[in-house]
């Protein structure tokens, strides 16, 4: 059976969902499972475990969110030009392994060498399984968006569990009664790497069904010469481990990482958009309209991890609906909840438009989804006008801004994805997924700065002195959603244009 008919049997499949989509969702499900509930623990633990500051804390959360992001460009280039998506992954998954059982055995110690592990790995792991996903569905099949809003699914069920489990037995608002204090932070950092290895294990089920999907890009290369090209790649990837320790620990350093990345995989574009037609081009630059334009979202919407972890831990009472709830706990998983509940609302929505005639474009769904953005972080401002007088607020009201914000996020991020393997040929296919992630990687920086600056500007301050500078922070940052949004909306006919007829 050769490759070609493999491909296209998968592609071929029937009903609403290809079955490896299955597998590959519960294989991204446990992985974001992994990596949400660290990113959840990182601005408390550096707090109350490493000492350090709000303001600090929130650069150094925005560094290694930015590095992680920034690695999937790096691990897409890998997989299109040597690896391939599937041992590039496979690998990723071993890294993030790695990364998590040593920050188990001991994370006040060996915090920034496990973080380091766990950015290389998932810079080889999240893009080349969304990658795949794309690679599920022949081009122009209209199923792909629903496979991708799925999939996002997928994802957030990993990110609720995880965000909410691991942050709650780490503060002891979960299972303190079984756990010692001082092995609190080691449990909940062993949860991560024990997911991961579920991940990985699901994954290694799920390639039977791949065929020839993922395989070696160089399969063609006399196998010796491509083994060295691999051991080489997986060799530098550790090699690479204390460089990042020194690049993630040290701010400065992580300010000059970002100049350097973004000019460099927007140069190495143009260096490959020289083989490719015109009209791939366009569909190319039209990618990264979408691609810019989600750098701002990120930087507003991560601030979730950030400096909303600190309004949740300072300024949210613990009642939800009535019921008691660690506010960051649910920080980290209200948004993933509300994905889960309403993605498949948001699918049939837009299917329900198109039957109108009236679905809007994928760049009017981006403008929508700043508009919702901007509406949710109206709500976080508005909380302040329901503090009790030791600045604690809503956390029912604090929910609900989430609950808006969701929307915005299935206008964009799902249909994101989705949309870069749209428009982008096949040779190019991880590096621009890689530069899709790599804009959240922007985002997550920006959204550290924004963060801090938030934080520097209530230090010292009473606890209701903070809840009105973080409000009147959020209030800014919905000011100028609203205006990306007015911004994308206006500009929708020429991106359409660019994009030649791809939704
Ligand atoms: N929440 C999504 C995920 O984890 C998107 C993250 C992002 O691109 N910033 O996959």
């Amino acid at each position: 059976m050769n490759s070609t008919l493999e491909i296209e049997e998968i592609q071929n499949f029937k009903g609403k969902y290809p079955k490896q989509l299955w597998y590959l969702f519960f294989s991204e499900m446990w992985e974001r499972f992994s990596f949400y509930g660290m990113r959840g623990m990182l601005v408390i633990f550096m707090t109350s475990q490493l000492m350090m500051n709000d303001e600090v804390a929130n650069l150094q959360y925005g560094a290694t969110q930015a590095f992680v992001y920034a690695f999937t460009f790096v691990g897409g280039m890998f997989a299109d030009k040597i690896l391939g998506y599937r041992k590039s992954l496979f690998w990723g998954g071993i890294l993030m392994i790695v990364g998590s059982i040593v920050l188990a055995i001991n994370p006040q110690e060996f915090f920034f060498l496990g973080i380091s592990f766990t950015i290389v790995g998932s810079g080889f792991f999240k893009p080349n399984i969304s990658t795949i996903v794309g690679k599920l569905y022949k081009e122009g099949d209209n199923r792909t968006d629903a496979g991708f809003s799925l999939f996002y699914a997928g994802v957030n069920l990993g990110a609720l569990i995880g965000g909410y489990l691991c942050v709650a037995v780490a503060k002891g608002s979960l299972f303190a009664s079984y756990i010692p204090v001082e092995l609190r932070w080691n449990v909940a950092f062993g949860f991560a790497s024990i997911v991961m290895i579920i991940s990985l294990l699901t994954f290694v089920q799920t390639q039977k069904s791949l065929g020839k999907i993922g395989l070696s890009p160089l399969a063609d290369m006399e196998p010796k010469k491509r083994k060295t090209y691999e051991i080489i790649t997986f060799l530098g990837s550790i090699a690479i481990v204390p460089f990042i320790i020194l690049l993630v620990s040290n701010s400065q350093y992580t300010d000059l990482f970002m100049f350097i990345i973004g000019p460099f995989s927007i140069l190495y574009l143009l260096y490959e958009m020289r083989g490719f037609t015109l009209a791939e081009n366009k569909k190319l630059i039209a990618a990264m309209v979408f691609i810019l334009f989600s750098i701002l979202f990120w930087a507003f919407f991560e601030q979730s991890g950030g400096s909303l972890s600190l309004f949740a831990a300072n300024n949210l009472n613990d009642t939800l609906l009535g019921v008691e709830l660690d506010p960051n706990g649910v920080n980290n998983s209200a948004n993933s909840f509300f994905v889960i509940l309403f993605a498949a609302l948001v699918g049939v929505v837009w299917i329900w438009l198109n039957k109108k005639g009236f679905e809007p474009n994928t760049v009017v769904k981006f403008g929508l989804g700043f508009l919702f953005l901007a509406a949710g972080f109206y709500v976080f401002y508005y909380t302040k006008f329901f503090a009790d007088e030791n600045g604690v607020t809503s956390l029912d009201l604090f929910t609900f801004g989430w609950f808006i914000i969701t929307f915005g996020e299935l206008c964009l991020s799902p249909i994101g994805m989705s949309i870069m393997t749209k428009l982008s040929p096949q040779k190019l296919q991880a590096v621009m997924m890689g530069m899709w992630f790599l804009a959240s990687a922007y985002g997550q920086y920006f959204a550290g700065i924004l963060g801090a600056n938030i934080a520097s500007a209530s230090e010292n301050s009473s606890n209701l002195e903070k809840l009105t500078i973080y409000a009147d922070g959020y209030q800014q940052l919905a000011l100028y959603a609203l205006i990306c949004g007015i911004a994308l909306i206006a500009i929708s006919p020429l991106v359409k244009k660019l994009m030649q007829g791809v939704k």
